[in-house]
């Protein structure tokens, strides 16, 4: 099987590596790619930085209502290819093809609200400031815009960076994560064979550790937007502005919701079994700490029910709900998990554990699990599980749920389900996290919004999407100008 190329100045090119690992489909462990590996990824990355920067310089010279029309064509093609696509992304991350295809249409979006670059970019002019000065803003690019993207939304993740950094002027170099390299690949070449780029301008290059640090230290590259789990993320931040560079690195997540005891039962339990099990719980939004208040038995039987019946298996086959796990190491380290909830002192409600399905009994598939009566002062409550595992907490009072909730490490989202206005209210305004759903169990900002994790799922200023990108990928220049009127010459 071949090794995966790279996309660097416009073409194909092998990686200087001759190091490389496996690419699984996690419904069975096939093989199904190799990608370049290694300390050699390193000078693939700091080749590919070099010419991207070329391309930059004259890029950024391009008007920006120019620069926006290979999004056009770019939405074109995604949507054209979007079943190709998200078969990929069933193949090589595990989830649903409706899955699959959900997280392409919110990549389709963002393509979408890029196109309007040029208004976004637009900026405040002062007339006389002073008798006869003006001052005005205007925004440009800084160079070479560098990302790294996790393994759980292939197609979606790199779309809250590229299409705001090429139309703001920038040049775009993207490492997607080594367990899922096939769909960047596969939107790559058709970018490659479909439209005229200038070369340079958005590149492809494989690998892990080696290859970020050379894009973390390259001094061409201007900015950094991470994407992935809370300990690399504060690497990469501290890292990123060490070299001097602008970072926005977006980290992991523990999602707490609270249930009141007013909410609709059969609309609520839907909806967050929806949440907790979508995506095999792999969704940085996804609800993980479920808190039913005052709960008489009444929310936790229902849920219980549900996620009986939420079926498991390959993520092609229709009448399925949830895919595998990513690797068998998390299948392992989710599993693990779970019994440390259990010898913590929670009560195993529904156990997933070594969920075997026919005809895949290699795939990494765990069934929906819930825990119980999961201590608050133990360590499981507060550790990312990312995998189809549902805690329970008892609180009596909205209060002291809100403050167990801004106790947490992470900030990334909170919900609450609830028909009163005021609960709902004092909700949003007191709980730390960036992303509120009020009666939403996946509350994933749409792409006109900044995606606005908080605490340890964030570590930055400025979000991905929207009006947060084109802030995040421009510099502001002030210009104060005078022109003083005995100057003027007649005409
Ligand atoms: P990860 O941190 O293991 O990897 C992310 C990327 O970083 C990959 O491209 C990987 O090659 C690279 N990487 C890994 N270790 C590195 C290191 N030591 N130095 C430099 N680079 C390194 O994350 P993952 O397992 O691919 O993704 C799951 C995590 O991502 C979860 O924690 C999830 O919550 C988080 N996530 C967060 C968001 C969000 O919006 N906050 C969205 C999606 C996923």
């Amino acid at each position: 099987m071949d090794v995966l190329k790279n996309y660097v100045n416009g073409e194909w090119t092998s990686s200087k590596s001759t190091e490389a690992v496996d690419v699984h489909n996690p419904a069975n462990q096939e093989v199904i790619s190799k990608v370049p590996f290694g300390e050699a990824t390193a000078q693939d990355m700091n080749n590919a930085i070099e010419l991207a920067h070329q391309a930059y310089l004259e890029w950024k010279e391009v008007p920006t209502m120019q620069r926006i029309q290979p999004l056009f064509k770019l939405k074109t093609l995604l949507e054209n290819h979007k079943e190709e696509i998200a078969k990929l992304i069933t193949e090589e991350c595990g989830k649903t093809y409706g899955e699959s295809l959900g997280e392409l249409q919110r990549a389709i979006e963002n393509v979408e609200v890029a196109c309007g670059t040029h208004v976004m970019m637009q900026s405040e002019f002062s007339e006389n400031i002073a008798s006869g000065i003006d001052e005005f803003m205007i925004r440009q690019p800084l160079g070479v815009s560098g990302c790294i993207t996790p393994f759980n939304f292939p197609g979606m993740i790199p779309f809250w960076f590229l299409p705001y950094a090429i139309a703001t002027g920038n040049a775009f170099v993207i490492k997607p994560s080594e367990k899922v390299p096939l769909t960047m690949q596969y939107v790559f070449d058709l970018i490659d064979k479909e439209m005229d780029l200038p070369k340079g301008l958005l590149s492809l290059v494989h690998g892990g550790k080696d290859a970020v640090d050379a894009m973390l230290q390259h001094p061409k590259v201007k900015t950094i937007s991470f994407v992935g789990s809370t300990n690399v993320a504060r690497y990469i931040y501290s890292e990123g502005t060490k070299y001097g560079k602008r970072v926005q690195a977006q980290g992991g997540a523990k999602n707490p919701v609270v249930i009141m005891p007013d909410a609709d039962i059969e609309m609520t339990t839907k909806i967050i079994i929806d949440s907790v099990y979508g995506c095999a719980g792999q969704r940085c939004l996804a609800a993980s700490v479920i808190i039913p208040i005052g709960d008489q038995g009444r929310f936790k039987e229902s849920l219980v029910e549900a996620a009986k019946v939420h079926t498991v298996g390959y993520g092609m086959d229709e009448s399925i709900k949830m895919g595998p796990v990513i690797t068998p190491e998390s299948k392992t380290r989710i599993e693990q998990l779970i019994g440390k909830g259990v010898d913590e002192g929670a009560k195993l409600l529904l156990d997933g554990r070594n969920h075997k399905i026919d005809g895949l009994e290699k795939g990494n598939f765990i069934a929906p699990t819930i825990l119980s009566d999961v201590p608050i002062e133990g360590k499981i409550i507060g550790t990312e599980i990312f995998g189809p595992v549902m805690s329970l907490v008892d609180f009596n009072e909205l209060d002291t749920a809100i403050d167990f909730i801004n106790k947490g490490r992470y900030g990334n989202m909170a919900c609450i389900f609830t028909q009163d206005g005021l609960s709902a209210r004092k909700f949003r305004s007191e709980t730390m996290a960036g992303n509120i759903g009020i009666n939403i169990g996946v509350a994933a900002p749409v792409a006109m919004f900044p995606f606005s994790g908080w605490k340890e799922s964030f570590f930055g200023d400025l979000h991905g999407q929207g009006r947060h990108a084109i802030e995040f990928f421009t510099q502001t220049k002030v210009v104060i100008e005078r022109w003083p009127k005995n100057w003027s010459r007649q005409f």
